[in-house]
């Protein structure tokens, strides 16, 4: 039989710069007959993909006009049944937001084995791109990796992420800022705690702002960052690197955060 033969691969593309694909995700894409690419992929590492390769762009952005999750399932299953290995595309780490995890319960319900394949998230190579390193332990105990995008599962309870101190790494955030900024406040962190935005971090339009909380709405605004991108809250990004700061011209970078 042929299905023994035929492969489903979940495959990180990283957050943007070609170079941080892993070897085994282009090794895998290179075996693909379909590709299916989210619109977070950078489509150069479609270089990595079989000149004869069937690429499928399934884009799914917030607020953005996309392919329904269960259409991109059934083509999946599709190709799959029909004895072609599909690789996934997903933007950053296919396990960490990005439904990689509901893709792959729809292909295990459906009989299909499928590998997951790792890729760098953007929660840690957004600040990594501005000289930030999440967990320096002179400033925190651990990272908390949270979805600023509510959609059917609530609110982060922001006050108990506020009582843990560590970092927060928050992803989806830049539409609900205002609002993610205040219930932070409200629940006691410092005005004066250190903040980053990147915005396309590890692509060459990547731009960050800097500020302190109280302050930080406003800078991303004035600014103008959008989405796609990661915002860190916590000491940790006092840690920003002054070179990146200067580098990124345009955005409130050099606003307010104290050295
Ligand atoms: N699986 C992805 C995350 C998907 S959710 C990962 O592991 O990185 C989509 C969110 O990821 C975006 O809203 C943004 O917050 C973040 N993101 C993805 N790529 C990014 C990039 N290059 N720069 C900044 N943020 C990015």
């Amino acid at each position: 039989m042929h299905a023994a033969m035929t492969r489903a691969w979940l495959i990180g593309a990283g957050p943007g710069d070609v170079e941080l694909m892993t070897l085994k995700a282009t090794r895998a894409l290179a075996q693909a007959d379909v590709v299916l690419v989210d619109d977070l992929v950078n489509p150069d590492v479609l270089q990595f993909a079989r000149a004869d390769a069937l690429v499928v762009h399934v884009g799914k952005r917030g607020g953005h006009p996309s392919t329904p999750q269960a259409g991109i399932v059934a083509q999946m299953l599709e190709h799959v049944k029909a004895g072609r290995s599909v690789a996934r595309l997903k933007g950053g780490d296919p396990f960490v937001f990005g439904r990689g995890g509901e893709e792959q319960q729809a292909l295990q319900a459906a009989g299909i084995e499928v590998e997951i394949i790792n890729g760098v998230t953007a929660g840690i190579a957004a600040p990594a791109a501005i000289g930030i390193p999440v967990t320096h332990r002179e400033h925190s105990q651990g990272v908390v990796f949270v979805t600023g995008h509510c959609a059917g599962n609530g609110e982060p309870d922001w006050a108990a992420l506020v009582a843990t101190r560590m970092t927060l790494v928050i992803y989806m955030g830049m539409r609900r800022l205002n609002d993610i900024v205040s219930a932070l406040l409200a629940a006691g962190m410092s005005a004066a705690t250190p903040c980053a935005a990147i915005e396309s971090a590890t692509r060459p339009e990547q731009r960050h702002a800097l500020a302190r909380l109280g302050e930080f709405a406003d800078a991303v605004a004035r600014a103008g960052l959008g989405s796609p991108a990661i915002v860190v809250i916590g000491e940790v990004a006092s840690l920003a690197l002054a070179r990146a700061a200067d580098d990124a011209s345009g955005s409130a970078n050099n606003e307010t955060v104290a050295r």
